[in-house]
């Protein structure tokens, strides 16, 4: 039986499964899509997402591959600056989504993830130790868990019944892959009456545009339809040419009332859907893939502490409401058909960002570095549930050291955390700041930081008991 089954090999269910087989744990993906990859649809990867990949080794090939903006001109504000952001990626990296998916897709083979494509899931059973998924060639998968990574239109969240509240935006999307002459390279962004027309580069000759229209109109081909958007918005289509993929889509604002029932969990475009201006969408599904793997992984390799599993729910619901609300906003901002409305609007968002507490909130949930998950405790140190920042140790990058998957713990103390080795890595922090001992999750937010008294205290309950034969399941193959 394998331990976990992951229903969809989108984004979410990719990093998923490599979160699992990384601590040891077998999965098996089950994806209806015959051939990989996805059509590009996300074309952009923000700081925490990537800072989450290069915790795992592969946020720089990204980079290589991508086209890195430390600027962004978005419909809603004159400009989006995320170079002054306090990470190693203040950018935002206009990447297809193919290409994540790529890179995820080959580092879940290397781990030895089993992937099933061409199968889809059409019902599930569970009861107290075990859920029974049925696919549609007439197979059944019996496994501890399932993660449904299974998209928008999610056949796990259906058979689950936690609902899905919230409503589609009433204007569709007009979305195209396409070439544009040389010279244009920086993204351009353009809103009027009519609607909101966005160019973005990917760097490597292609351009992602895309057209929001108040008064839709129906006639011709897709492309046709966003030619003409953006003559009506823009005064021009840039002489956009070739199109490799084209699509016309409602964006919805929704969410899953509960990420959990039972053994079952839903992450993703599965637990949550907004609206595509922000850029949010994937990234936050593989933030929900980072904070669910490592939990899913310490529950069947026999360590978490009781409730462990439900702090997914409790931690990652309220960041997919702020992601909603965020966007919501953004897109009501952008799309108001009154100029005076958005010279307005624009105006006060240029207001906003022209203020620390106002870039905090706009770039930094954006970015999604400002997230984190505070302890019930009001007594609790104040970094714990923040995201923990990178910082040099002696055994090289904090994010570095994070690669095997395990919990780092920061200190200068001589190795406490030795009967965890199984489960903890120990590094001394070079740069002296901070408390005495920090004690950094698996998903790079710290789980608790004191003194080096209450280490102790602090490993048993974050990573269970010690035990001195303690041989774990972990793959050998976590990244140098
Ligand atoms: C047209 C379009 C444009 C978009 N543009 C952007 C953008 O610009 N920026 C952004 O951030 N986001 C964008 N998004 C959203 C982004 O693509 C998603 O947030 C992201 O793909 C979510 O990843 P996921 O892995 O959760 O789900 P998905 O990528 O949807 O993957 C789900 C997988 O599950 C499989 N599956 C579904 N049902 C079953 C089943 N019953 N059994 C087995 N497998 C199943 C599907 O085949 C699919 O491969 C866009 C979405 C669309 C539709």
């Amino acid at each position: 039986m394998t331990d976990v089954a992951i229903v969809g090999a989108g984004p979410t269910g990719l990093a998923t499964a490599c979160e699992l087989a990384l601590a040891g744990v077998s999965c098996t993906i089950v994806e209806r899509r015959a051939a990989e990859p996805n059509i590009t649809r996300a074309f952009g990867l923000h700081a925490r997402a990537l800072e989450l990949l290069d915790a795992r080794g592969m946020a720089d090939e990204l980079v290589e591959q991508g086209n890195p903006l430390r600027t962004v001109h978005p419909a809603y504000a004159s400009t989006v600056d995320f170079g002054r952001l306090d990470t190693r990626y203040p950018m935002l990296l206009v990447v297809p989504q193919s290409g994540t998916e790529q890179l995820l897709s080959r580092r879940a083979n290397e781990l030895g993830v089993q992937i099933r494509r061409g199968a889809a899931v059409t019902d599930l059973t569970q009861d107290a130790s075990s859920v029974r998924l049925h696919l549609d060639d007439g197979t059944e998968l019996v496994t501890q868990y399932v993660v449904g990574a299974d998209g928008a239109h999610s056949t796990v969240r259906d058979l689950i019944d936690v609902g899905f509240v919230g409503e589609s935006y009433d204007m569709p999307m007009l979305l195209a892959d396409v070439r544009l002459p040389s010279g244009a390279d920086s993204p351009i962004s353009q809103v009027g009456t009519e609607g909101a027309v966005v160019v973005l580069p990917f760097g490597d000759g292609w351009f992602r545009v895309g057209a929001w229209l108040l008064r839709p109109e129906e006639t011709g081909t897709d492309f046709a339809q966003i030619r003409r958007a953006f003559h009506l918005i823009a005064g021009t289509d840039y002489d956009m040419s070739e199109p490799r993929w084209c699509s016309r889509f409602l964006a919805q604002r929704r969410q899953a009332r509960a990420y959990r029932s039972g053994r079952v969990f839903l992450a993703g475009d599965a637990a949550h859907v907004n609206s595509p201006i922000g850029g949010q969408g994937m990234n936050t599904g593989i933030q929900d893939a980072f904070n669910l793997g490592w939990k899913l992984a310490a529950d069947v390799n026999g360590w978490a502490r009781a409730g462990l599993l439900d702090t997914y729910h409790a931690e990652r619901h309220p960041v997919g409401a702020a992601v909603l609300a965020m966007t919501d906003h953004l897109t009501r901002l952008a799309l108001t058909g009154s100029k005076l409305r958005l010279a307005l609007n624009r105006r006060i968002m240029a207001a906003m960002l022209h203020t620390a507490p106002g870039r905090k909130r706009v770039i930094g949930t954006l970015s999604g570095l400002e997230f984190s998950y505070p302890p019930d405790d009001p007594g609790a140190h104040r970094l714990i549930g923040r995201r923990a920042t990178d910082r040099r140790t002696d055994r090289g990058r904090l994010y570095e050291v994070l690669r095997s998957g395990r919990f780092v713990l920061l200190t200068d103390a001589a190795d406490p955390a030795e009967a965890w080795r199984e489960r903890v890595e120990t590094a001394r922090p070079q740069d002296g700041l901070g408390p005495e001992a920090v004690l950094v999750r698996p998903d790079g937010y710290i789980a608790w930081a004191g003194s080096n008294a209450g280490v102790q205290g602090a490993l048993i309950q974050w990573c269970g008991q010690a035990t001195p034969t303690d041989t774990g399941r972990r793959s050998d193959h976590a990244p140098a």
